[in-house]
Order: C-alpha cells, then sequence, then structure tokens
C-alpha cells in the first residue's frame, strides 16, 4: 500500500492479493510438487465439466442424462469455433444444464487408460480432435491458430509463468522438458516454422538446466531469456523482447512471422500426437492460505470441484478469505465448488478483506484486473467506488481497449490525481507499475 497524504492510499490490487498471501513461494522454486493423479479419494466426486471453455459458443452434448462415458470419451462438439470436451473421468451423466455444463457421477474406482481419440490423417487434425486450447489465457482453440502458415518464421513456447505464484508450467518443464520439446517439433512440422524459442525468465534456474539438456542435440530449438517483470508472458512483450518487433495493438504475432504457445498447451499437443490422448486432465498451482504451502498438482481431471485441491493442500489457512482462480492480476473469485476447465492454472487463496469503508477510484491495466474484478474487491472491503479511469497506454482498439507498450509501464500520478478531483480518497488499481 502506498501513501501519498496521510489519508490517501493507493491499494495495489497485486500487493492486495499477493504480498498478503500466508506463504510465499521463493523465486525460482515450484512449492512441493505431488504425484500425479493425487486426489482426494474420502468421497466419489460429482465431476462438472463446463460447456465452453474456450473461445466461441458452448459445445453442444452428444450424450444424454443418464448416459454412462468412459474417461476421455467424447462428450460435446463445438457449433463453429471451440474444441472438443471429452470426459474426464469414467461414469454416470447425471445431468445436462444446456450451454452450462454436463454433471457426472464418477464411478468409485477410476481407470488410468483412457478412450483415445480416433485416427487422424494429420497431426494438426490430431490436435483438434484432442479438444486442444490455449491453456494460459481465453482458451483459443489451437487446431485453429496453427492452421495458418508461418512458412520461415518461428514458434515461440511462452514459459514466461508470468503471473507471481504460479509454478506448475515450470514444474513441468523441471521433470518433462523433453515432452515439450517434441511438441515443439510437432508445432514447427505443422507451422512451416524454421526455428522454435523456448521463452523463460532466468531464475528458473533448474528448468533452464533442464531444458539445456533437451535441447542439446536440437539445431533449430533454442533458449531465449524473458525479463523477470509482469506482464513478461504477454505476447507483444514477448514478440518484443525475443524478435526485436513491436506489436501495435491488436496486431497478431503472425504479423511478424511468430506464434506462441502456452507450455501445457504444447505438452497437450505433443500427448493428443503421440499418445492419442484428449485434453482430460489440468495441471494446477494451489497457493496462498492454505495450510501446506504451496503445491502443485499434474494431470487432474477438468471437472474436479476447486474444494478438492484446497482439501489436499492442506486446507484454508488462518485468516483465509477469497479465493482466486488464475493468477493474483487477472484471476476470478470462485467458490470451492467450481469446477477445473481447460483454463484453470492458480488456486489461490488470499487474505479477509482489508475493511476500507472509504470512496474509491479505480485505475485500471490491460495486464491487471479490469473495472469489474475491481469493484468486486472495493465492495468486498466495504467501500464505494466513486471514479474510473485507465492507465494512459489503454487505447481502444476494435470497442477493446489495449495497452500500446505492455511491461512499458508509466508513472501514474497525473491519473491519481484526476481520480482525487472525482472524489476518490483511495484508489485500488492493478496496473503493473505505480
Ligand atoms: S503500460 Fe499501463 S496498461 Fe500497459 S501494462 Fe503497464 S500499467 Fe498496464
Amino acid at each position: 500500500m502506498k501513501t501519498f497524504q496521510s489519508s490517501w492510499h493507493i491499494i495495489c490490487f497485486f500487493m492486495v492479493f499477493n504480498f498478503h498471501f500466508q506463504r510465499k513461494r521463493q523465486p525460482g522454486t515450484t512449492g512441493n510438487v505431488l504425484p500425479e493423479n493425487e486426489r482426494n479419494k474420502e468421497d466419489m466426486m460429482q465431476i462438472t465439466i463446463g460447456l465452453r471453455q474456450h473461445v466461441g459458443a458452448p459445445c453442444q452434448p452428444v450424450i444424454q442424462a443418464g448416459d454412462r462415458v468412459e474417461r476421455g470419451q467424447l462428450i460435446a462438439r463445438p457449433e463453429g469455433l471451440g474444441a472438443n470436451i471429452h470426459s474426464s473421468v469414467a461414469g454416470m451423466v447425471t445431468a445436462i444444464e444446456p450451454a452450462q455444463s454436463i454433471i457426472i457421477e464418477e464411478d468409485s474406482n477410476q481407470p488410468n487408460n483412457f478412450v483415445p481419440i480416433p485416427e487422424t490423417s494429420s497431426p494438426l487434425d490430431a490436435i483438434k480432435e484432442a479438444g486442444v486450447v490455449g491453456a494460459g489465457g481465453a482458451g483459443f482453440p489451437t487446431h485453429v491458430k496453427l492452421a495458418g502458415s508461418i512458412e520461415g518464421g518461428c514458434v515461440i513456447a511462452n514459459a514466461a509463468e508470468c503471473e507471481p505464484m504460479l509454478a506448475h508450467n515450470i514444474a513441468f518443464l523441471e521433470k518433462s522438458p523433453e515432452t515439450i520439446v517434441r511438441g515443439m517439433e510437432y508445432l514447427l512440422d505443422i507451422t512451416g516454422a524454421s526455428i522454435g524459442y523456448i521463452a523463460i525468465k532466468p531464475k528458473h534456474k533448474k528448468a533452464l538446466i533442464a531444458l539445456g539438456k533437451a535441447i542439446q542435440d536440437k539445431k533449430n530449438i533454442e533458449i531465449k531469456l524473458l525479463p523477470d517483470m509482469y506482464p513478461a508472458g504477454d505476447e507483444r512483450v514477448i514478440v518484443r523482447e525475443i524478435l526485436g518487433h513491436v506489436m501495435q495493438p491488436g496486431e497478431l504475432p503472425s504479423v511478424y512471422g511468430a506464434l506462441i504457445s502456452n507450455i501445457e498447451s504444447i505438452k497437450n499437443c505433443a500427448l493428443a500426437i503421440e499418445q492419442r490422448r484428449p485434453v482430460i486432465t489440468k495441471d494446477l498451482t494451489v497457493s496462498g492460505r492454505v495450510s501446506r504451502g504451496t503445491q502443485v498438482f499434474f494431470d487432474q481431471p477438468i471437472g474436479m470441484p476447486v474444494g478438492n485441491y484446497i482439501d489436499l493442500a492442506g486446507g484454508l489457512g488462518l485468516g483465509s478469505g477469497e479465493i482466486v482462480m488464475g493468477g493474483p492480476f487477472t484471476g476470478k473469485s470462485v467458490t470451492m465448488e467450481n469446477p477445473i476447465t481447460k483454463l484453470s492454472g492458480g488456486i489461490l487463496v488470499a487474505m479477509e478483506f482489508p475493511k476500507d469503508q472509504r470512496k474509491f477510484g479505480i485505475l485500471e491495466c490491460e495486464c491487471g484486473a479490469g473495472n469489474e474484478r475491481l469493484t468486486e474487491i472495493v465492495a468486498g472491503m466495504g467501500g464505494t467506488v466513486v471514479a474510473n479511469t485507465m492507465c494512459k497506454r489503454m487505447v481502444e482498439v476494435n470497442g477493446r481497449f489495449r495497452c500500446d507498450k505492455p511491461g512499458e509501464c508509466p508513472g501514474q500520478a497525473e491519473k491519481v490525481l484526476q481520480l482525487k478531483r472525482e472524489g476518490a480518497e483511495a484508489i485500488v488499481t492493478g496496473t503493473c507499475q505505480d
């Protein structure tokens, strides 16, 4: 919290929801990594598989309530832009909520094997069948992203693990770098790109060593270092830092011959091609005010409730407050009952909201929490929102406000004064710098 005058405060969203978590991951470490498929076995779970786990309209179910489903079975298809959805468990479909979710009562004994995706005529079709989506962002269908040629360009694996506290991507690189290297080779073949870069921060030394060994015989895959700042994982920051091109807001990396893919998406591509494995699991980081501190869980069934992983992390810690799904900057408030999706990454337990009933101004950043989330935080504290503005680098592109230089963050004094003039007694902000 920064004090400008005795009664003046800027409450930084990141500080409230990160620095005040009970236990902090030390830079470059990944917390405790639990075995794959670790789960709370006390009860048979009710699994809730969302019909919209991607950009585009919800999928249409291809099963009915009362049907039995196997692990890996196709249960919903997209109509238009989207990605196939498969059952993450074996069990009975107990209900279908149209356009929302499929509810499955899982069997007490779950198989380790799965129904493989059908044989396909190309690796790209395998990725499509498996329902791979961008696991680190909004869930853009990966087969659509890969369909455009970037002949002679580059594929960049985004290993920034951009938001603080998240650890599962780096933990996977430490555990299985070869999977990502093989995945990169598939993506190079599919897109016609001539070189692959793995973009990672230098503080992840163990992952760097593991990757260095995995690529030592590879002539067309290199490691590139990113600055240790937020938002280093933003596509425009990656293109600027690695390729030296300044992307305009709204431009795609393909304009510069680049395709950027998250680590877990690349893992899922490799598994789809090599094992015919649909996307039925998710890697997770649980952190914050949980009794056992930061935990990484690999390959957890999509649809499991958030509370399962908080239990596995020792339960809620002392003084715990809101549960946030995602990262501290851009995550969303959830409950114990919310299901894991293809896009879930962090399950973070925050401190209780500090009580503050003042009049608040909101200062938005593209890479941080938006107006809706910041308003929710003010309400959680008991305050009132009286004014709203954005970082001066935000520009409107196609009806959406975008940052024109992510990570090159200006001072916000002018915006602070504006909010003060409009009646704010304190500011809540998700901007990357003050
Ligand atoms: S320049 Fe402004 S909008 Fe862009 S990342 Fe920095 S604080 Fe956010």
